[in-house]
């Protein structure tokens, strides 16, 4: 335990069910996504803490019901979800469109509802542990009536909602999202459009989906990166903007670290080149810079399409949990 300037003890705490793993007709084969490294990166971490992850883990045990989607997605579209061909299309894999929608809902939607509730626990427990990782969830495209790049809901914005809902923070009071998937975060733009309370840094490819010029224009600090960035240009923007970011007014009362591992060099779908250890120092410096600072950090998880990418996410968090959890 570490005792930042504010006072606030930082004791990280991991969010997970065993049930985030999305796992059927060889789904992982349809899509470049490893839809069960959710599972894969908490075994490497329990292989690795035992005891101490368990002691300082939490699980959502039922999926987010329809009164709390509804804080911020359309009537519309949550109905447009009962029929599987919408969801085929808004999971852009149309080929499921042929299942029954029972089937779809309760083998991939359910999974994104329960890791949706995920980002809501971790929320909580970040404002009163300093830090808490959902692995999962990071549905950053998913916007008030429309799903897409594989993400239906948008967990962070209704973990705000919550948390204004339940006074655990004021409408007025800032809250930073750090987007740092290697994809625009369209969603959460579109999203919070017209509330300036949420303050958004978001670096991604600029050459690859969604480029949506729309949203970029509500982004407060856009970072729009070229197809290829290594390391050093990479890391060095980071840490010039970020510090920076987070101080331009009153510091945030929380922040929404959007952690997508797709910036890997050997990533499917990112088309960035940074690598594993880039990676793991992009991590470590979000969290200390955030930290020192005295402000509760959620992570998600978001992208990550490697067959790696369940190792990196394993290796921050146990950087995470080395460092502040003693
Ligand atoms: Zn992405």
């Amino acid at each position: 335990m570490i005792e930042t300037s504010d006072s606030i003890i930082i004791r990280p705490k991991v969010v997970y069910s065993p049930n985030y793993d999305i796992k059927f007709l060889g789904l992982e084969k349809l899509h470049p996504f490893d839809s069960c490294k959710y599972g894969r990166a908490w075994r490497v971490l329990a292989d690795r803490f035992g005891d101490r992850l368990i002691a300082n883990s939490l699980a959502p045990v039922a999926p987010a019901p329809t009164e709390i989607l509804q804080l911020v997605h359309t009537t519309d579209y949550l109905k447009n979800l009962q029929r599987s061909h919408f969801v085929a299309q808004s999971l852009e894999m149309d080929s499921l469109g042929f299942l029954p929608i029972g089937i779809l809902d309760s083998r991939v939607l359910q999974p994104m509802r329960l890791a949706t509730m995920g980002t809501v626990m971790a929320s909580e427990a970040a404002l009163e542990f300093g830090v808490a990782i959902n692995l999962s969830g990071g549905y950053h495209h998913a916007s008030a009536e429309r799903g897409e790049g594989f993400c239906i809901y948008s967990d962070i914005a209704i973990a705000i909602s919550l948390l204004r809902q339940s006074q655990k923070i004021n409408a007025e009071d800032r809250v930073a999202i750090i987007d740092l998937d290697a994809h625009q975060g369209n969603g959460l733009a579109r999203i919070f459009y017209e509330d300036p309370s949420i303050h958004i840094l978001d670096m991604y490819n600029q050459q690859i989906y969604p480029n949506d010029t729309y949203a970029k224009e509500r982004v407060d600090w856009a970072i729009p990166l070229l197809s290829g960035t290594k390391d050093d240009r990479y890391l060095g923007l980071l840490k010039d903007r970020l510090p920076a970011f987070l101080q331009e007014s009153d510091l945030p009362k929380i922040v929404f670290y959007n952690a997508g591992t797709d910036i890997y060099e050997r990533d499917l779908l990112g088309g960035l080149k940074v690598s594993e250890e880039g990676v793991l120092e992009r991590d470590r410096f979000v969290f200390q810079t955030v930290i020192d600072l005295g402000i509760p950090l959620v992570m998600v998880l978001s992208g990550g399409y490697a067959s790696e990418s369940y190792r990196l996410i394993a290796h921050s968090i146990s950087a995470v949990l080395q460092t502040w959890n003693n």
